[in-house]
């Protein structure tokens, strides 16, 4: 199979990776031309947009997927070679708007929001759903930018200012006892498996922290969550990858956002599931069948953030793995993650801690 890849950051290298591996020919695109994914596999230097590159991408490719979800729609709907996940997934996770609308439609409760034009019809939202709020820009928001959490009436002006008076949501700030997410592949006849739910600590709107299972998870709880990933996927006819992030918030669960990709919070499943998310990702889109999604144990995983860490130390935690992206370090950036394994929970939070003492940034 030849698999043609839009984006070629971690993500991109780590579906090369697994593509490797199960002997397909696997080339990205990415204006960089040192992105972590040229570095492990072919790659086309070139805009996504841009008809002449993506052509040279599909060249000869089975089926054309992608890594990040602003990949431009109109320029994959115009592909001849089937996409997978299909645009429309695009579209509902570009708009957050059209994305807790879809999540509403099938009926996946989402924090109560309304669209924002302009300064004057953000006061008359804030009105209705309270305060705090959280103001985001409809679209292009990643790991907490274009977000500013309100808390005070009189400083709405600054909130608008601060995301960029662009068209944006305000959402009431759900006050959840933790933040979870769902990963989940689906094959085009439409089986579907979920990884068990991880429970995911963010700082400064970066995810720093993944444990999987999510401690306490219930039986009760993961039924829930795969009955709307379930939901949300055959709404979207989706084939592939996805994760919905949710709130759980007094035992029920509020529905984020969706990535429709391969996620952060499912790199643990590397090591610590028998088939990685990558892997699955790529059984899909090629229509072969899914592989088992079941957990090697207690896992955690940890985001190398900012700046390389000593390596050795690092490598010297038992139960430790580390993958780097071969990126330039950069403040606030992801340049790798260590998964972690313990034989009982209280070892695996302790190693977290040992980990997040060599990170510079963590
Ligand atoms: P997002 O980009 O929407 O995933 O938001 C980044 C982070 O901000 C989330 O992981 C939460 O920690 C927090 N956040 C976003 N929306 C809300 C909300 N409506 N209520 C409470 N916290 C939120």
């Amino acid at each position: 199979m030849r698999v043609a890849i839009i984006g070629g950051g971690q993500l991109g290298r780590m579906l090369v990776q697994a593509g490797e591996r199960l002997g397909m020919a696997c080339v990205t695109l990415d204006p960089a031309n040192d992105s972590p994914a040229a570095q492990v596999g072919p790659a086309i230097v070139g805009a996504y947009d841009d008809p002449s590159t993506l052509a040279q991408l599909v060249e000869g490719a089975d089926v054309v997927t992608y890594e990040f979800e602003n990949v431009p729609v109109e320029a994959v709907r115009a592909l001849a070679t089937p996409v997978r996940p299909p645009p429309a997934a695009l579209e509902a996770a570009q708009d957050r708007i059209a994305e807790k609308t879809l999540f509403t439609d099938v009926g996946l409760p989402v924090p109560t929001f309304a669209a924002v034009d302009d300064l004057a019809s953000l006061d008359v939202a804030v009105e209705a759903i309270g305060l705090p709020a959280v103001l985001k820009t409809r679209r292009f928001g990643y790991d907490g930018k274009g977000q500013a959490v309100i808390r005070r009436g009189e400083l709405l002006e600054d909130a608008w200012r601060a995301v960029g008076e662009v068209p944006s949501i305000v959402e009431a700030l759900v006050p959840f006892d933790r933040e979870l997410s769902i990963i989940a592949v689906r094959a085009d006849d439409g089986e579907m498996r979920c990884y068990p739910l991880v429970e995911n600590h963010h700082r400064e709107g970066i995810l720093r922290v993944s444990y999987a299972p999510a401690p306490d998870l219930t039986g009760e709880l993961q039924a829930a969550a795969e009955a709307h990933a379930r939901a949300v996927a055959d709404r979207l006819e989706y084939v592939g990858v996805f994760a919905i992030e949710l709130f759980e918030a007094g035992g029920a669960l509020l529905g984020n956002e969706m990535a429709p990709r391969v996620h952060n919070s499912g790199h643990w499943t590397i090591e610590g599931a028998e088939t990685s998310q990558f892997e699955n990702h790529l059984r899909a889109v090629c229509g072969l069948p899914l592989g088992d999604v079941s957990v090697r144990g207690q896992v955690a995983m940890v985001n190398v953030i900012g700046q390389e860490p000593d390596a050795a130390a690092i490598l010297a935690i038992p139960g430790a793995h580390l993958h780097s992206y071969g990126k330039q370090a950069r403040q606030r950036r992801k340049l790798g993650h260590v998964t972690l394994f313990a034989d009982d929970p209280e070892t695996l939070r302790e190693r977290v801690v040992q980990v997040s003492g060599h990170l510079t940034d963590a």
